[in-house]
């Protein structure tokens, strides 16, 4: 028989993480009130009260994405399974897809349409470079049997914000259905799904909502819809097939009773509750305004260093400031002395810009004055 505790085990200490300011790619800082939400009394995910706190949820994510799409959810998994969700549920195999790739996450969108067994075709433009609105238009018009455009609208990986409105108004014009990564987007740049129209959306709970990591709200447009209800084959995830999923989520207007699917992450849900609640305290414009705000004091400070940015003011993101690591500068150096002596986190460079860019986050609750001022004094003190 084994004995329990055993002796080495009995020993490990309650783990205690500092507290660091996140200003990296994600997670962000979490909102303290999204801190104590999560802490509240776990209660059973069927309980009236929780179906209730969950409608309320389902109206304030409609908010987020400016949307009425009755299809709005929160995925219990983070935004990489609302990635999956998009493209497990509406391509089906030998069907194509245009799909843009400016940087990491619209390749890890072209990986996911080929593991459906569809055809990716695919439209590039250099890292750090927005989504080519032109290059889209000759592919749509190359391939008239293409049946959706997928595309991110705030490349996390070079800080890169693409034209989702025009890109929209292309797929709708080509009968096509519009999928788009706004798990950097939601909540820091202006961003509205109906008035664009967007068919299907997702994003995540760590990025600009600054709630914990590990939800992700997705959204799908009528259209979308319709194309989930008339597949030939069936989904091939069981966790992520929607139509199963709606079941739990339930419908207050058709009346549709929830039924167990899965348990849902009960404290993450109170906690994006929270976090989506006092985005709507704040107001959606005022978050976009507070973004480009707190990121334009950043940039002056960063360009009074010295550093210059990879992606053209035209289309910089302003939750994420891609900046070229300086000439002899040790990369992981001074993030780690950023990380030892100022409790700062800022973001490496990702795939082709790896050693070559940091990546400084200015997402939600980290969008705000002390923050830009800790940064600019931090680097400020390692560079010099
Ligand atoms: C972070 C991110 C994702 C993945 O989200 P996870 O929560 O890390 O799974 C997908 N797309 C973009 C643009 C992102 O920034």
């Amino acid at each position: 028989m084994l004995s329990v505790p055993t002796n080495s085990v009995s020993g490990i200490n309650a783990f205690m993480p500092p507290r660091r300011t996140l200003m990296g790619p994600g997670p962000s800082d979490v909102y303290p009130e999204v801190l104590a939400a999560q802490a509240r009394p776990t209660i059973g995910h069927l309980d009236p009260l929780f179906v209730a706190m969950m409608d309320e949820l389902k109206s304030l994510i409609q908010y987020a994405f400016q949307t009425n799409n009755e299809m709005t959810l929160a995925v219990s998994a983070p935004g990489s399974a609302g990635m999956e969700t998009c493209f497990v549920n509406l391509v089906e195999p030998g069907e194509k897809v245009i799909v843009c790739r400016n940087g990491v996450f619209g390749e890890r969108m072209r990986q996911n349409v080929e593991r459906v067994g569809a055809t990716a075709v695919v439209v590039d433009n250099e890292w750090g470079e927005p989504v080519s609105v032109s290059a889209v238009e000759a592919a749509l018009n190359a391939n008239p049997d293409a049946k959706f455009l997928a595309f991110v609208h705030a490349e996390t990986s070079t800080g890169a914000l693409s034209d989702a409105k025009s890109l929209c108004a292309l797929a709708q014009q080509h009968d096509c259905i519009s999928i788009v990564d706004a798990v950097t987007s939601l909540g820091g740049v202006e961003l509205r799904v109906d008035e664009w129209g967007i068919d299907a959306i997702y994003s995540g709970s760590q990025k600009c909502l600054s709630c914990v990591p590990g939800i992700s709200p997705v959204s799908f447009s009528a259209k979308a819809v319709e194309k989930i209800k008339s597949r030939k084959t069936p989904v091939q995830s069981w966790f992520l097939d929607q139509t199963l999923v709606m079941g739990y989520w339930g419908n207050k207007d058709t009346g549709a009773k929830r039924s167990y699917h899965h348990t849902a992450p009960v404290n993450a849900l109170y906690a994006l509750h929270e976090s989506l609640r006092l985005l709507a305290n704040e107001g959606l414009e005022n978050a976009w305004k507070r973004h480009q705000d707190m990121h334009q004091i950043l940039r002056d400070g960063l360009e009074q260093l010295g550093l210059t940015f990879v992606v053209d003011e035209t289309c910089r993101l302003p939750q994420l400031n891609a900046v070229y690591i300086p000439e002899g500068v040790d990369d992981a150096a001074v993030r780690q002395q950023l990380l030892n002596t100022y409790n700062l986190e800022i973001g490496a460079g990702l795939g082709a810009l790896a050693g070559k860019a940091w990546r400084i986050g200015l997402m939600g609750f980290g969008a705000r004055r002390e923050n830009v001022a800790l940064c600019l004094r931090a680097l400020d003190e390692v560079l010099n």
